[in-house]
């Protein structure tokens, strides 16, 4: 028999991944009673989201949860998945939270006196604060054009992508420049398997530059601790696909023009398809050279932070570009070019469909400061930017949910007092 759910907590976190559970450390510290509902287990998007050679594109001295910052023998390295699963799974075992898993959360709506109503599958309850930590990645997005391919091409997400050998043989197309876009096609390269990348406006970064992995540099120059209220183009930061580069083998940089030369076929964005024909624009040029300038301003920063600081540090080769497309092709006959698949590299969609509570835009993002909701006692935590470039990563995730923490410690002391 399934155990009854608690009537009522003064604090729920929905989310049992990094940021829910960081929330929880907080606040068991300072005493809070609290309870923790996961829909599936711990860690899920971790455990089970990730592909099999999935390692961390941030260092691992950037994990850095409360009292629980990566005490491993490579700081400079890049766990893989298991890596992170067991660093996360020790994490949970030094405090031993008030964790519930197999439990969705499928409604929460404002309560007449306060506080809010919660729908589970386990049954209703009630809290005085809510803390949403569902992360970003509910809903993989699939363009809707996607439903007009010939079924005889194989799709997927790269959310359930694993390893090539899912895919049919025959060349793959994957679709999208984010960091598991490239990280898939370098999947599929060292494997020998032909792959096709359509290349978005995505922007990249150097790995190692002058000595050092580019963001050790960044951090020593204080831009990660920048935050999106001083942040100089705000709006920029909070639309913009992530760097892309690679932790595997060591970390590595991704320039794609030496791909090309590898073999790798380049297009620019999808445009549309329909049967066997897949549609692209023309801006394969645009997106490789856009995607240098982000590089090379990445390294001009780096370079300015070595010099005022007097540092005496090996200098780099200049940039060169390796590879430039000779023509930008518009329409391919997927048949025709042995492409007998298509991953889906193109993001994710939070769902809120569950959240009754008026804090969301009109886009349905919410609308926070720190976490701080307009709507008493609601907080979201794990998101990107949520404060700083770590909020959505392991990086800025402590230091959020303790600013996160102490707002609902303070709230809760003022309703006990009142
Ligand atoms: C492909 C990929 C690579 C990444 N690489 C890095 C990296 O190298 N370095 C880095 O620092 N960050 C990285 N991140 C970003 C970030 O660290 C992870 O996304 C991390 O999982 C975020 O943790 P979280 O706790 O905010 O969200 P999640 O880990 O997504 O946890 C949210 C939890 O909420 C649960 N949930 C959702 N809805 C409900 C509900 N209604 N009821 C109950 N439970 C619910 C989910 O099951 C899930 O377990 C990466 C992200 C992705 C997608």
């Amino acid at each position: 028999m399934t155990e009854a759910i608690v009537p009522h907590v003064p604090v729920l976190i929905i989310g049992g991944g990094q940021a829910g559970l960081s929330v929880s450390w907080y606040l068991m510290r300072a005493g809070i009673e609290h309870i923790v509902l996961e829909r599936h287990r711990r860690f899920e998007s971790w455990r089970n989201n990730r592909w099999d050679t999935f390692c961390l594109v941030t260092p691992n001295w950037q994990c850095r949860l409360p009292e629980w910052s990566y005490n491993g023998p490579d700081p400079d390295g890049f766990m893989l998945r298991q890596e992170i699963v067991d660093y996360l799974d020790g994490f949970a075992e030094s405090f031993d939270p008030p964790l519930r898993e197999g439990v969705d959360v499928t409604h929460v709506s404002p309560r007449e006196n306060g506080g809010y109503c919660i729908e589970t599958t386990v049954g209703n309850m009630t809290a005085d604060q809510v803390v949403i930590a569902t992360g970003g990645y509910d809903n993989p997005i699939v363009p809707p054009y996607a439903a007009d391919l010939d079924p005889s091409i194989v799709q997927m997400h790269s959310r359930d992508y694993r390893r090539p050998s899912q895919l049919p043989d025959g060349g793959t197309l994957i679709v999208g420049t984010g960091q598991s876009g490239v990280q898939i096609m370098d999947d599929f390269h060292l494997e020998g398997r032909p792959v096709h990348l359509a290349v978005g406006p995505a922007p990249r970064s150097p790995r190692m530059y002058r000595g050092r992995d580019a963001t050790n540099w960044l951090y020593d120059a204080g831009t990660y601790a920048v935050t999106i209220d001083r942040h100089p183009d705000p709006l920029k930061a909070l639309t913009q696909t992530n760097h892309y580069m690679s932790g595997r083998d060591g970390g590595k940089e991704i320039d794609l023009r030496k791909y090309a030369l590898e073999g790798v076929q380049l297009y620019g964005s999808v445009a549309g398809a329909s049967g066997t024909t897949m549609a692209f624009l023309p801006d394969l040029e645009k997106n490789l050279d856009d995607a240098d300038k982000s590089y090379l301003g990445i390294r001009k920063q780096i370079d300015a932070w070595i010099s005022a600081q007097g540092l005496d540090v090996p200098q780099e080769p200049p940039f060169e570009k390796v590879w430039r497309p000779e023509q930008e092709i518009t329409e391919v006959d997927l048949s025709g070019a042995g492409i007998s698949s298509i991953i889906w590299a193109i993001g994710f969609r939070p769902d809120y469909s569950w959240l009754k509570v008026d804090c969301l835009d009109e886009r349905g993002k919410p609308i926070f400061r720190r976490g701080v909701t307009d709507a008493p006692g609601l907080y979201f935590i794990g998101l990107g930017w949520l404060n700083t470039w770590g909020s959505g990563r392991f990086l800025g995730i402590d230091e959020d949910s303790r600013y996160l923490a102490e707002q609902i410690v303070a709230r809760q002391k003022n309703r006990l007092a009142a």
